[in-house]
């Protein structure tokens, strides 16, 4: 055994056996129960980072742990690889997308191996592989045949930069999330799946998921929108038809004394044509048009809106009221058109006022009568009805339902049900992605591809100049193809898919990766789905995690998929973040660049100024401020890289980087490297027992400290993911039996205890540290490898050999406490209690009368005089 400890050549070598060995290959087997679990994977961006490590160490440390409990686990690894960057690349670089993307693929999948993740690598899908998105294309058919998939005309966000439509859900505060630029507004004709169809299903199956953290629930439920309310039907003045408004609020309708339309409502233009209004709302029109959705919309977005010239009846006060139209009424969300009640609606309130509008208060509460005049703010809170013809002196709540009911009878509206989850705009003007399986045919029109013809691969003939629409429009060898239909001649769609469709269902794939007749084997994906514990970020809360939801839906109803719900469980780790420098003139610097010392203070290499120690954030290649884990895997190996990350944070807080974190993880592998070593020699042939057997009291409390140690960990990693107490609790195991080991006596009579106690530690040291653990417990004479190893079990005897705390008084006055074993008899505590050193200077030489023993709690030493 080498003296010190080598963490490259122990990797190495064990990464070796478990590949050669295939020790992670994971088999169906029906008669043990399994476990799936799956972390996010990673878009192939070239190299690992620290949020990775740390994600996939958290998964790891579960694999392992759960293959130990006689578990039967899938972890599997792929590559979300289709995207934006790689065709940035390409643009900036002149590589293909498909070349960049397999290099770096290659590259992170040795990064991978090099932490010693137990993977079932021969499961590795990449999702821009044809084999894998055949069967995007094989689904957007079904999806297609089902109404699932259509095509409409719609009015999409748009990145001028990355010339691309986004999802809602990928601006972020009017801003694309990927580059930052600020997103415009665009109409396009647009690929779409329903989702909406499952809106319910998905919000009520919300319930069901009691595995997921409370806030990820909550923002779905938020994403979803649920509101129950009622349509209106707000009849025109002067020509045909009515205004339809959605609210949740008719019990305000006597209140409403306008109504706030859409620029893009059809009657937008038309209603003030004659009326002197048409200049400023076609100015109007054309402004609001083109600013973003997500500026319009938002709470702190100004208010703003233009008289269209026409008015309209509330149905309820037979009033003839006026309509405007309103930036932040959105066509996406409602009917496009609103009532407004200024009195009890906070945004109708603040424009009522701008506009001069009437506002006319209609709840009240109980105690006190509103006066408009007065108002500050609207009043939205629950009350009693007024100024409402027959329903005033109702509850709001009574008359929200009385007034449903009433405006059905009457035929002016009716109880509706809204949703905020818009259908997923899934169709991108890209080429890295997959095309959409669809044939335009002058004669036939929208023909899809027969599945027999799938997949539609992506042409190799484009050019990369980042302008203009999608790539494939340019290719000579995609763009024509002939009708399936008729024959003659016809243009393939040129869209490819959001890449969210490829995370979609990946984790079906998994079950049987090289499955060719369907995207999965049903009855490996009914054998292995759902997914135990699914891993990743929070910020895939609404988007991934919904979609994948919706996906797992869909699928069960096209009768491929068995589960309702991909994900038993989740877990959102949190973010790795360090401290960053800046300079106030040169931006952020890498802490590598500054000159100076810590002592003297640190100063910008440029311009000299000094420069402080900034605020810890999130590790980004921007703010400087990241490590990465390879040379942190060069320097110290792959254990203390995750021996570090799990124990410096809870797995769902955020980590702060500390230097003399992984010092310190380091330093504990050393120490536990040289202690084996050590002790080695001693415990050959040793039979290690962690059994009842007699013990004396010393090494009575290094058993139970053993099986404390075991049931904690096991508790830390099985209920709570608590990595961090249970590593914790693990080196305060390896305290007490390093100095239980260097008391000659006590090694000596417990040389089988404190072998069973070291092997128990590698075992539970193991999930964290595979290579060391490993590597130590063949040291210590074992022929299999860890993995195969059970866990641990704890005693329950064992572990109520507690200890008690005494209290020693003489007469009646406290002098002191001694620690005893609880199994030590009454003579045995009171001979203990006259031994302890305060307690024998005050009795000195007087006559002990007699011993006062209040079991388990005090010892009163009588003495005369
Ligand atoms: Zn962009
Ligand atoms: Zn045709
Ligand atoms: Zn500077």
């Amino acid at each position: 055994m080498e003296e010190r400890y080598q963490a490259k050549a122990i990797e190495e070598k064990w990464q070796r056996i478990w590949e050669e060995n295939q020790t992670f290959k994971a088999l169906e087997d029906r008669g043990t129960p399994k476990y799936y679990v799956l972390e996010m994977f990673p878009y192939p961006s070239g190299r690992i980072h620290m949020g990775h490590v740390r994600n996939y160490s958290i998964g790891d440390v579960v694999a392992r742990y759960q293959r130990m409990r006689g578990h039967n686990v899938l972890h599997p690894m792929g590559w979300d690889a289709f995207g934006l960057p790689a065709e940035n690349a390409a643009i900036e670089r002149g590589v293909h997308p498909g070349i960049w993307t397999q290099e770096n693929i290659l590259y992170m999948k040795t990064q991978l191996k090099r932490m010693g993740l137990s993977y079932d690598w021969q499961r590795e899908i990449a999702t821009c592989d044809p084999d894998y998105y055949r069967w995007n294309q094989w689904i957007f058919l079904k999806f297609y045949q089902r109404g699932l998939a259509y095509k409409k005309s719609s009015l999409v966000n748009w990145c001028p930069s990355c010339e691309t439509v986004l999802a809602n859900e990928q601006v972020i505060d009017g801003v694309c999330w990927r580059c930052d630029s600020t997103v415009t507004q665009k109409e396009l004709d647009q690929w779409f799946f329903r989702i909406t169809d499952y809106a319910e299903q998905l919000l009520a199956d919300l319930e069901r998921l009691t595995g997921w953290p409370d806030k990820v629930v909550t923002m779905q439920r938020n994403w979803i929108g649920k509101s129950v309310g009622a349509e209106i039907l707000f009849p025109l003045i002067g020509r045909e038809g009515a205004l339809r408004v959605f609210t949740t609020r008719q019990d305000t309708v006597y209140g409403a004394t306008f109504v706030s339309i859409a620029v893009e409502h059809p009657l937008a233009l038309a209603l003030s044509r004659g009326t002197g209004q048409e200049q400023v709302v076609k100015e109007f029109v054309d402004r609001i048009k083109t600013a973003s959705l997500a500026n319009r919309g938002g709470e702190d977005a100004t208010k703003e809106g233009v008289f269209s010239g026409g008015y309209c009846k509330n149905p309820l006060t037979a009033e003839q009221i006026p309509i405007y139209l309103a930036n932040f009424v959105l066509m996406e969300y409602g009917t496009g058109a609103v009532m407004a009640v200024p009195a009890h609606d906070q945004r109708d309130f603040e424009f009522a006022l701008k506009y001069h509008l009437p506002i006319r208060s209609v709840i009240q509460p109980q105690s006190k009568q509103l006066t408009p005049e007065n108002l500050t703010e609207a009043y939205v809170d629950d009350g009693v009805m007024v100024n409402s013809g027959p329903f005033s002196g109702l509850s709001n709540m009574e008359g929200k339902e009385k007034i449903a009911v009433y405006l059905e009878e009457q035929g002016w509206g009716k109880k509706s049900v809204r949703y905020r989850l818009r259908d997923w705009g899934v169709s991108r003007q890209r080429y890295w992605g997959t095309p959409i399986p669809i044939v335009y045919c002058e004669k036939c029109g929208t023909v899809p591809v027969p599945e027999d013809q799938l997949p539609v691969t992506l042409p190799t003939d484009v050019p990369f100049r980042g302008k203009g629409g999608s790539p494939l429009l340019e290719s000579k060898t995609f763009f024509s193809a002939p009708c399936p239909q008729c024959g003659g001649a016809g243009r393939r769609e040129t869209d490819t898919m959001d890449t969210f469709v490829d995370s979609s269902w990946y984790f079906l794939r998994y079950a049987s990766p090289r499955f060719d007749s369907a995207p999965f084997d049903h009855q490996s994906a009914g054998y292995w789905m759902p997914v135990n514990q699914y891993i990743g970020g929070i910020e895939h809360a609404v988007l991934h995690l919904l979609y994948a939801r919706f996906f797992t839906k869909a699928l069960r109803d096209i009768g491929l998929a068995q589960a309702d719900e991909p994900f038993a469980n989740l877990l959102t780790q949190g973010m790795v973040s360090k401290e960053t420098y800046r300079c106030i003139e040169h931006n952020w610097l890498f802490p590598s660049e500054l000159v100076g010392s810590a002592k003297e203070g640190w100063r910008c290499p440029q311009c000299n100024r000094p420069v402080a120690r900034g605020r810890v954030e999130k590790m980004s290649k921007s703010k400087k401020n990241i490590v990465d884990p390879e040379e942190l895997v060069d320097r110290y190996g792959a254990d203390t890289a995750r021996l570090f990350t799990l124990f410096a944070a809870p797995p769902e807080k955020d980590l702060e980087w500390s230097d003399q974190g992984v010092e310190g993880a380091y330093r504990f592998l050393t120490r536990l490297w040289r202690f084996v070593g050590e002790h080695r020699e001693l415990m050959k042939g040793v039979t290690s027992n962690l059994s009842e057997e007699e013990l004396p009291p010393d090494l009575r409390e290094v058993r139970r400290v053993i099986h404390k140690t075991i049931k904690k960990v096991t508790d830390d990693i099985d209920t709570r993911f608590h990595f961090n107490t249970a590593i914790a609790a693990i080196m305060e195991l390896f305290n007490s039996l390093s100095a239980a080991a260097h008391d000659e006596g006590r090694l000596k009579a417990g040389s089988s205890l404190l072998k069973g106690g070291l092997e128990a530690m590698l075992v539970l040291l193991s999930p964290f540290v595979p290579h060391i653990a490993n590597e130590l417990w063949q040291q210590l004479g074992h022929s299999d490898c860890l993995d195969q190893v059970s866990w641990p079990s704890y005693s329950e005897t064992a572990l109520a050999e507690d200890k008690l705390l005494i209290v020693v008084q003489v007469n009646g006055k406290v002098r002191g406490k001694i620690t005893v074993s609880a199994d030590m008899n009454q003579s045995r505590i009171e001979a203990e209690a006259l031994q302890d050193e305060k307690v024998r200077n005050i009795v000195g030489d007087k006559k002990v009368q007699k011993i006062v023993y209040v079991p388990r709690r005090l010892v009163n030493v009588v003495v005369e005089g």
